[in-house]
């Protein structure tokens, strides 16, 4: 039987307007290396075979020739221009991939420590379900908060993960969630939902059931200043 062939999608077209820094967070140095370096990083040593990275309007050529042709990357198929929202940087990625891919990883390159183990764990999913989404039980007990601060509601505790990426997707799945959502994005934003992530899209628009596995606690976004110093720490 022929091996299934993958394709991971890098996101590293976001403002980063929580950092508060002039760089955008995925360039940002991590020991000397940029964020986003250490993600693609982990998919190059990997059983993925092709990457697209999305970056920011007109980062294109910088991040060509400061990250990929800096560290050799051999497994970047295409560098595209992302959108306003991270679903639009997914959709376009998606929509981008023209050769053969049975499943795709969504992933933040914003989340410098992905590892094979999880890409591994996450894929072994993929296979089974269809699709799947990495995270972790929160440790801290979370509360539903309504008009002006006041508790709504605590769920229970047990059943409350914190949800990261890569999530990996059979492709025909996750490409016709997305055209789904692409042609009712308004209607949905003027119900005031907000599309934070991939399994969302296959939640709303799919019959498929997400699967969860174990991430990993070190599997953090890098978001603020502080995630930096933690980041360095994990290095
Ligand atoms: O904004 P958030 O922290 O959820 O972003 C998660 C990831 O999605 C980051 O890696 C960011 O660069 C990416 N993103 C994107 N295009 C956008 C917004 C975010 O590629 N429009």
């Amino acid at each position: 039987m022929d091996r299934i062939r993958t394709t991971a999608i890098v996101l590293a077209a976001g403002q980063g307007k929580r950092m508060h820094s002039d760089v955008r967070k995925q360039y940002l140095l991590i020991r000397d290396k940029p964020v986003l370096y250490y993600s693609l990083k982990a998919f190059e040593d990997s059983v993925i075979d092709d990457i697209v990275l999305v970056v920011g309007e007109g980062e294109e050529d910088f991040c060509q020739r400061e990250i990929l042709d800096q560290y050799g990357f051999r497994k970047i198929r295409a560098v595209i221009c992302g959108g306003k929202e991270r679903y639009h940087s997914v959709a376009y990625g998606i929509r981008c991939i023209n050769w053969e891919c049975g499943y795709i990883f969504i992933h933040d390159g914003a989340r410098p420590f992905i590892d094979d183990a999880i890409i591994d764990r996450a894929f072994e999913e993929a296979k089974r379900s269809g699709a799947c989404a990495v995270g972790m039980p929160v440790k801290d007990t979370i509360k539903i908060v309504g008009k002006n601060g006041y508790v709504e509601s605590t769920p229970d505790r047990s059943r409350v993960w914190q949800i990261q990426t890569p999530q990996v997707f059979e492709k025909p799945l996750i490409a016709s969630a997305y055209e789904k959502l692409l042609a009712e994005e308004k209607e949905l934003s003027a119900q005031g939902v907000t599309v934070t992530d991939d399994a969302m899209v296959v939640e709303f628009f799919m019959n498929t059931p997400v699967k969860l596995v174990q991430g990993s606690y070190q599997n953090i976004k890098i978001t603020t200043p502080e995630d930096l110093k933690i980041a360095e720490t994990f290095v």
